[in-house]
């Protein structure tokens, strides 16, 4: 009978030990998340949602809230107008698209040449350009806001885009952010999506469950990119360590991008620009 007993006991102690484990996992995240990205490939939206995940709710301001998880969407007419039809950044006669920036004086030294990183990995091989701003009435202003994020095409006039310290900078969401600002929303919200993946619904978090919609978007005649900066990891908002987007067909297929934008990324870039004689780079 006491060895019953003690067998119960030792058998206790060591569920307890698993559930703690399991619920109290040193990084935010569940388990199986953690250990995704433990195996070094992560996304650059893995990331953002680390860095935004303790936003209360997605509201950023009172008439500003984030749509996707990371794209500031303002409740007022003109944004919405800028959601459903691109708004690009105007070409220069000299064939480059130049996008005019103001950076905090709050970044470090070495947090400046990240984010100067990040913009590299835009221009090259196509024909946009970031500048710092003299007299350009429209720029983006990169603050130090609550989280990563940014606006979604040119708006006119100054707009935010949020790069936090240290959360938000690894240099792929900072190019991941960039890429909202010249029009571009996650590779996954295509509207033919549902050929190329299929979304796990039971296995997102409820309420992030408008971060997996599909939106009428251009897709500029390029195929659908898995490997694209813009596309969500395979775990994006996963509530118990599971998948959350999976691939059709197989299973091998990575989705996503850490570091740098796809060959297919930059071929977006410049179709929507019409980047002159770049575009089979
Ligand atoms: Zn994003």
């Amino acid at each position: 009978m006491e060895r019953i007993i003690l067998i119960c006991v030792v058998s206790t102690c060591l569920s307890v030990v698993h559930a703690q484990k399991f619920l109290f996992s040193s990084r935010w995240g569940p388990r199986g998340y953690k250990e995704h990205e433990e195996r070094g490939d992560g996304t650059a939206m893995d990331e953002i949602i680390k860095a935004n995940a303790f936003q209360g709710s997605q509201v950023i301001d009172g008439s500003t809230n984030l749509r996707e998880g990371d794209i500031a969407v303002s409740t007022g007419r003109r944004s919405k107008v800028c959601f459903a039809r691109t708004c690009v950044w105007p070409k220069s006669v000299d064939g480059h698209v130049y996008i005019a920036y103001k950076m905090s004086p709050e970044y470090s030294e070495i947090e400046t040449k990240m984010i100067k990183k990040g913009m590299e990995n835009i221009e090259k091989d196509t024909c946009v350009r970031f500048v710092p701003q003299t007299h350009q009435r429209d720029y983006i202003d990169i603050q130090q806001k609550s989280g990563c994020w940014s606006y979604l095409g040119a708006r006119g006039g100054r707009q935010t885009v949020s790069l936090e310290s240290p959360s938000c900078f690894g240099i792929g969401v900072i190019s991941h952010e960039f890429m909202h600002a010249l029009g571009f929303v996650h590779e996954q919200s295509r509207v033919d999506r549902d050929k190329y993946v299929t979304v796990m619904w039971p296995n997102i978090w409820r309420d992030r469950f408008r971060n997996f919609e599909k939106f009428k978007t251009d897709n500029l005649n390029l195929p659908y990119d898995y490997g694209s900066i813009m596309h969500f990891g395979m775990y994006a908002y996963s509530q118990d360590g599971k998948p959350t987007i999976v691939p059709k067909n197989s299973k091998d297929i990575k989705l996503g991008q850490a570091l740098s934008l796809s060959h297919i990324d930059k071929l977006k870039i410049n179709r929507l620009y019409k980047c002159g004689g770049k575009d089979d780079n």
